[in-house]
């Protein structure tokens, strides 16, 4: 069977998608690092940009079933990661959500003061700024 090393921990593994994630770009269209390394590398990611730990992640994960907190899709029927969403402002974890959650939530908190000027009904009474 085919073999591949990992790049990070220099593991063979065999050269399939049980051992590598799918990297549709690459000459044998898998990652570098195998499964174990390029999950430990999301999560140092995570870590980095968010300031979550794997622990804080499982917890929303499990909090939240597997699922997206707004739509309520879980995790096994998107095509990616539920990604970690955090108020701008604060910096503090809100919850985990689809892609397209995340896309769209970001979007409606930029436009809804636009949004519901552009509602007729109810009127607000000041425009405040977001
Ligand atoms: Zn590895
Ligand atoms: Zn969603």
């Amino acid at each position: 069977m085919k073999t591949k090393q990992c790049y990070k921990c220099h593991k063979k593994f065999p050269a399939t998608l049980k051992f590598f994630n799918e990297q549709p770009k690459s000459e044998d269209g898998l990652g570098k690092f195998c499964s174990k390394c390029a999950r430990a590398q999301l999560f140092a990611l995570l870590k980095w940009y968010y300031g979550i730990t794997r622990e804080d992640w499982n917890k929303l994960y499990k909090k939240q079933h597997g699922c997206c907190a707004i739509c309520h899709r879980p995790q096994t029927e998107l095509s990616h990661r539920l990604g970690v969403d955090h108020d701008h402002k604060t910096g503090k974890i809100r919850g985990l959500l689809c892609s397209i959650c995340n896309a769209h939530y970001g979007w409606f908190e930029k436009f809804k003061y636009d949004i519901i000027k552009y509602e007729p009904k109810p009127k607000p009474k000041h425009r405040h700024k977001i």
